[in-house]
């Protein structure tokens, strides 16, 4: 994965003045931590692996989630923490990147072990984040409970009596009576329908009765169907850890997120018919989704992609090759350091109010989220035009010219 976003980024900078000093910088993190800890399950020890990559923090403090997954390792939380670092400065946000997690199948645990290792974690964690250092958010398969078991466990490590502003702002995605914000949980979702709303418009695409697929049909998942759907969209295809399902008259999402809440994964949902992944990523629709996990699309299935756009909810889910075959066959990508970074903004939102101890309403955050995931995408839109570029290329050269004003700054001796 690192080596597909440095193929990125000598692509989408091969052109531009970008100081080759600053890309040296840059692709490598600044801090690596691997701890293994300890952590007693039914009687007795396992030991957990857990990482913390801090990339870079010329902007602000390091920020990013934590996610427990089996594939979790230091090569893929060290790329993923990299583009934290272009997502935040891409929406103007004061903060550097970072990412982490937890080697786990959190399938094999129960809720009060989940506790357990996610307390132990942050004890290991503690010298390492701060509210001013490095602010660890929601990531894949750790949500505001988790984040809200974390902020407790460092306030009781602090040794402090009240939960203060100054604890709450350690941790975002917490749930709104710890301290989170509204709009937090759906701030991703929300961001990537908004943003293939602003690109309908540019592109005079018409998004009522387009068809479209979605890969992951968790909290990024279902938030961005829930709009999608609301502008007359229809699902088709969708697909999880347990395999994928097709309907051509369309999914009815509501009763699709009851039964995932209910039974944790599509598998057994009674309408549509299985599919597999092959065929999954064969199906001729609209508009492609990928809200799972990295490197879904890759050259030995891209070339069969039958769409006319496709948007990285996923961080990574697109290799290098397959976009090349993609961009030959004319289909539109929209990528993840843009199409995905609502968490984030709302994250900043969130971090804001802990440290101001204000509480904005629900209305104040939704608006003023709306207004700057539209202003962002048409500034990266406009300058893809005036590069005559792919979005893609145009988000890295905006985040990368504003990490470079920073690094001149610094390095200017
Ligand atoms: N995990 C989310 C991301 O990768 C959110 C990070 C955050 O809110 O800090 O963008």
């Amino acid at each position: 994965m690192l080596s597909n976003i440095q193929k990125q980024i000598k692509k989408a900078t091969r052109n531009s003045n970008i100081n080759s000093n600053l890309l040296k910088v840059l692709s490598k993190p600044e801090n690596e931590i691997k701890i293994n800890f300890p952590v007693k399950i039914n009687g007795s020890m396992e030991i957990f692996s857990g990482y913390r990559v801090q990339h870079n923090n010329y902007l602000g403090p390091f920020k990013g989630g934590l996610r427990y997954h089996p594939s979790v390792s230091l090569d893929e939380v060290n790329a993923l923490s990299q583009w934290m670092t272009y997502k935040c400065a891409l929406q103007d946000i004061p903060f550097g990147g970072a990412k982490g997690g937890i080697k786990i199948d959190t399938n094999n645990y129960k809720e009060q072990d989940i506790e357990k290792i996610t307390r132990g974690f942050t004890k290991a964690l503690y010298p390492y984040i701060g509210s001013n250092k490095d602010i660890p958010a929601p990531d894949v398969n750790t949500n505001s409970k988790i984040m809200d078991w974390m902020t407790d466990e460092y306030n009781n490590i602090s040794g402090n009596f009240n939960l203060t502003s100054n604890m709450r702002s350690v941790f975002t995605g917490k749930s709104i009576d710890f301290g989170g914000s509204y709009v937090r949980e759906e701030a991703t979702g929300r961001g990537v329908a908004l943003i293939i709303r602003e690109w309908s418009l540019k592109n005079n695409y018409n998004l009522k009765g387009k068809n479209y697929i979605v890969q992951g049909f968790g909290n990024v998942g279902y938030y961005t169907c829930e709009l999608l759907n609301s502008y007359g969209m229809n699902l088709i295809a969708v697909g999880d850890h347990s395999g994928y399902i097709q309907s051509n008259e369309g999914f009815n999402i509501f009763n699709l997120k009851d039964y995932v809440d209910k039974n944790k994964t599509i598998n057994g949902y009674k309408h549509g018919k299985k599919i597999n992944k092959e065929t999954f990523f064969k199906i001729d629709c609209d508009i492609i989704i990928p809200c799972a996990i990295e490197l879904q699309i890759t050259k030995d299935n891209a070339s069969s992609i039958n769409c006319d756009l496709i948007v990285e909810a996923a961080n990574g889910p697109i290799d290098y090759d397959a976009e090349q075959i993609l961009e030959n066959n004319n289909i539109k990508i929209i990528p993840d350091i843009l199409a995905n970074s609502g968490g984030v903004l709302v994250s900043y939102y969130e971090w804001l109010q802990n440290k101001r101890d204000e509480y904005w309403s629900e209305k104040y955050i939704r608006d003023r989220f709306d207004e700057k995931i539209c202003e962002t995408f048409i500034k990266i839109y406009n300058l893809s035009i005036k590069n005559k570029c792919s979005l893609r290329d145009a988000s890295y050269n905006y985040a990368l010219e504003k990490l470079q004003n920073n690094f001149i700054r610094k390095f200017s001796f």
